[in-house]
């Protein structure tokens, strides 16, 4: 039986699987097999320059950083199976996780999973990914390439009002395409981004598409109200529509928000089962960074090595 199991393998998971094994507890990490459509190493496969992850200060591509930080992990010894989980039981201990090859048991289980951007799915989308569209203004509105250009932020909720207010700081002008007259997010974010002279609300819009030659020129867009169909200059288009938490296989199992996310207790990594720990992207909709997933991932393998101390099997 293992001390700990790890499921997942971004920043967060790995930074859990290193402290664990350093601290001398037997560790395994489920990497996932592209879980939720993402290769082993998490979100930041997907991505190109980090220039925000401490460290580096040359960047370094995401993938580069996932397989350097996973190295880090088997150098500690932490033994890793490139297998998703499918359904685990947390009815008792010790806790048992199951995939499509082995079932395996551990005092105590970090869930790391974290989460997916959603996409609108447009038809040109996968042309200009990661060419002018991203999902994560804070991490790629700096570019050299949306600077002084006009910007285009998809969504009415809190990470949209964010994202607009980060990128007033580098777009000539920042459009907000939102598809109803009422946005979602906080009153307090409403009122800073309605008093940013460079942030304008499109009301009642969607997307139809989006278009350029070899990076992202234009948005296709229709006012719903009218039917007016146009095209909007974008050098940049941030997806700020939610993420989905990958929390699907813990079948309900523990307390999650109404979003999906896990629910931790304030200040820890403690979920509504003693001895279950959660970390990264999975229970936190607000920070969602690497950098911060690695510090909660940290925090996460302490709070499991308290535990097992204090709770022998
Ligand atoms: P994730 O990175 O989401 O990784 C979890 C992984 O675990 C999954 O992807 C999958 O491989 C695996 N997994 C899932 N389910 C299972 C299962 N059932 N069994 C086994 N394995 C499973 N942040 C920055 O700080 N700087 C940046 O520049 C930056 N750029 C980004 C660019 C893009 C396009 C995106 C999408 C995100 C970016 N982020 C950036 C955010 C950052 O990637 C996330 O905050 C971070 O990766 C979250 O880490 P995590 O460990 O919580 O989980
Ligand atoms: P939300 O689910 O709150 O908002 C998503 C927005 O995207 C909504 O306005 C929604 O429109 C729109 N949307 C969803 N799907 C589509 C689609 N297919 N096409 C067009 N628009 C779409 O997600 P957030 O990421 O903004 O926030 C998640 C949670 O995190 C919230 O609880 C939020 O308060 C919190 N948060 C808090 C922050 C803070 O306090 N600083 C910062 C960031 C997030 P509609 O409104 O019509 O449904």
């Amino acid at each position: 039986m293992n001390d700990i199991i790890i499921v997942g393998s971004g920043p967060a998971g790995h930074t859990a699987a290193i402290y664990s094994a350093r601290a001398g507890l037997d560790t395994t990490l489920f990497e996932g097999w592209m879980a939720g459509g993402i290769a082993p190493g998490g979100q930041l496969t997907t991505t190109n320059e980090i220039e925000n992850f401490p460290g580096f200060p040359e960047g370094m591509t995401g993938p580069e950083l996932m397989a350097t930080i996973r190295k880090q992990s088997v150098g500690q010894g932490v033994e890793i199976f490139t297998e998703t989980v499918e359904s685990v039981d947390l009815s008792k201990r010790p806790f048992k996780v199951k995939t499509p090859s082995r079932e395996m048991e551990a005092s105590a289980i970090i869930i790391a999973t974290g989460a997916i951007a959603r996409r609108m799915g447009v038809p040109n989308e996968d042309k200009f990914w990661q060419k002018g569209i991203s999902a994560c203004a804070v991490c790629d509105g700096a570019l050299p390439l949306f600077r002084n250009q006009p910007l285009v932020v998809i969504g009415g909720g809190d990470t949209a009002m964010e994202e607009a207010m980060h990128l007033s700081k580098f777009g000539s002008m920042v459009y907000v395409v939102h598809r109803r007259d009422e946005l979602r997010a906080s009153k307090a974010m409403q009122e800073r981004v309605l008093a940013n002279e460079k942030i304008t609300i499109l009301w009642n819009t969607v997307m139809l598409d989006v278009g350029g030659s070899e990076v992202l020129e234009h948005v296709v867009l229709k006012n719903v109200k009218t039917g007016e169909e146009f095209k909007q200059d974008a050098k940049g288009l941030f997806y700020a529509i939610g993420h989905n938490p990958n929390t699907v296989f813990l079948d309900d199992q523990l307390d999650l928000d109404e979003t999906g996310y896990i629910l931790t207790k304030p200040g820890t990594t403690n979920t509504s089962i003693p001895g279950v720990f959660a970390a990264g992207d999975v229970q936190d909709k607000v920070y969602r960074q690497a950098v911060t997933s690695a510090g909660t991932g940290c925090m996460a393998s302490l709070d499991a090595e308290k535990y097992l101390g204090e709770n022998p099997l």
